[in-house]
């Protein structure tokens, strides 16, 4: 199996073509055939300089490494499509030789007067193959500098093509227009360009979105006259927004590679796409890399649209996070504790480790750890369900059994406070909110006890008696 990725240089990736790339790297790495990357920036007007790095940079930030393409290159090269218009051109010459395209020398302001026309009497739009029957004269014109185009010329009858996710598929060619091939620049259209490179690249399965479903017929046409055995078409879903509207760049999704900065990784990204119309077949979710190489096959492909839940994302983020080992966390949080010292680190990642979502959690829930706080009005104490004896309690306990076991013995100190607690009538899990408010200034978060041996017994003590300070202002009644 030789499968594809094919993306334009018109922007950065977002979910929806970095799943029709996962696809496609998963069914080879499944089936241990090869993976190719290619280019396709023969549209120069929606050229974004800059989006082939970013494309490259996506793929390889997901560990969807290719076997053939840019960088790596491969017995099939050049892998980028601006860079092989001669082999476009000699193709399009065999298609004119063979009757299978026809030059047009209409004009732009013809076109749109044609078009306008079909719209007034309610008709497609579509070539109306005035150039097809004057070819000598159009001949002609061009021997006299005028510019042409080449079209397609599609044959009559049906298309027909058994799709991998969607089955039988038919068109009557009458409803699809003549196509250019090549614009009057000698640049190749897509459809020619995708018809020969998946040929020479011999590519045996397209795998792409269903938007290209309408054009498929051309391409097959196309395969018909270069008399080409065609690939295997696998039209995968789109992938809708929340909104259950389509993702799309023209919609603002979002930059793959803008979830690394929200602290998302790229295992739990992957894991999270797979599932975009693709299923196991059991109810299992959380698949790593690995496991999904082995797992994925095509026809396990749904043709129904895919929406993409981003609390599946987190979700499933949480999971990955949890299945890394402890070094490689300590690594990927060096981004989003920046400063922080790799000792720093592992003794937090302990603590952070089962209470994050995504990796920018980690900053939000050490800052407490991190960086000394300010009691601000906003800071409910005692906090909601605990009263202020409760609160005193405890805090009084946490105190005597800082300053005379130290911070050795959590468990010893735990039920220390718990007895303090459970003495003024009070439930020890309401209790301890208050001890969380005293020492990192909200009443959930990480370890509460742990965090105080993070930060040591002088910084507890500190912490714990300006809590208590506060307990004894608020005794006195305002006059
Ligand atoms: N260059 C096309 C795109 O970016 C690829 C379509 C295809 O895979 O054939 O959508």
């Amino acid at each position: 199996m030789r499968t594809r990725f094919a993306p334009s240089p018109t922007g950065p990736l977002h979910v929806g073509s970095v799943r029709t790339a996962l696809f496609s790297w998963l069914a080879a790495r499944h089936a241990g055939g090869e993976f190719v990357l290619r280019i396709e920036d023969t549209d120069q007007e929606r050229y974004i300089p800059g989006s082939e790095a970013l494309i490259l940079e996506t793929l390889q930030w997901l560990g969807l490494e290719w076997d053939e393409g840019p960088e790596v290159d491969g017995p099939h090269g050049p892998y980028i499509q601006s860079l092989r218009t001669e082999m476009y051109r000699e193709h399009a010459e065999i298609l004119v030789q063979r009757g299978a395209a026809y030059w047009c020398t209409c004009t732009a302001e013809r076109l749109a007067a044609m078009r306008d026309e079909q719209r007034r009497r309610s008709e497609p739009t579509r070539y109306d193959r005035r150039c097809l029957t004057r070819q000598d004269e159009v001949d002609a014109e061009r021997s006299a500098g005028m510019p042409a185009v080449l079209r397609l010329r599609m044959p009559d009858g049906t298309t027909e093509w058994d799709d991998l996710v969607r089955g039988a598929v038919s068109f009557d060619n009458a409803d699809i227009d003549d196509q250019v091939l090549l614009k009057s620049d000698g640049f190749p259209t897509y459809h020619l360009a995708v018809v020969v490179d998946d040929h020479l690249m011999r590519i045996s399965h397209v795998i792409r979105s269903d938007e290209w479903i309408p054009s498929t017929p051309k391409h097959l046409a196309l395969y018909a006259a270069f008399e080409w055995t065609p690939p295997r078409f696998v039209h995968v879903p789109a992938v809708l927004g929340a909104d259950g509207l389509k993702l799309s760049k023209r919609r603002g999704a979002r930059n793959v590679l803008d979830y690394g900065e929200m602290g998302y990784l790229p295992s739990a990204i992957v894991n999270a796409m797979a599932l975009l119309g693709w299923s196991s077949g059991s109810d299992e979710e959380l698949f790593t890399q690995s496991q999904l190489c082995e797992r994925f096959t095509l026809e396990r492909i749904h043709p129904a649209p895919a929406v993409f839940d981003p609390a599946r994302l987190d979700h499933l983020n949480g999971q990955h996070i949890r299945l890394l080992p402890a070094e490689a966390l300590v690594e990927a949080l060096e981004y989003h504790l920046p400063g922080s010292s790799k000792d720093t680190r592992r003794s937090l990642v302990p603590m952070l480790r089962d209470r994050m979502v995504t990796l920018a959690d980690a900053a939000t829930l050490a800052d407490p750890l991190l960086h000394e706080w300010d009691w601000d009005d906003a800071i409910e104490f005692p906090p909601r369900k605990v009263d202020a004896a409760t609160a005193r309690a405890v805090i009084d306990a946490c105190i005597d059994s800082v300053q005379h076991g130290g911070l050795g013995d959590l468990d010893a100190m735990r039920e220390r406070i718990k007895a303090a607690a459970e003495n003024t009538g009070a439930k020890p899990r309401d209790a301890f909110r208050a001890l969380y408010v005293a020492v990192l200034g909200t009443p959930a978060g990480l370890p509460v006890l742990e965090s105080m041996a993070f930060i040591g017994a002088e910084r507890s003590l500190e912490r714990l008696r300006t809590a208590r300070q506060r307990l004894n202002v608020r005794k006195i009644p305002a006059s």
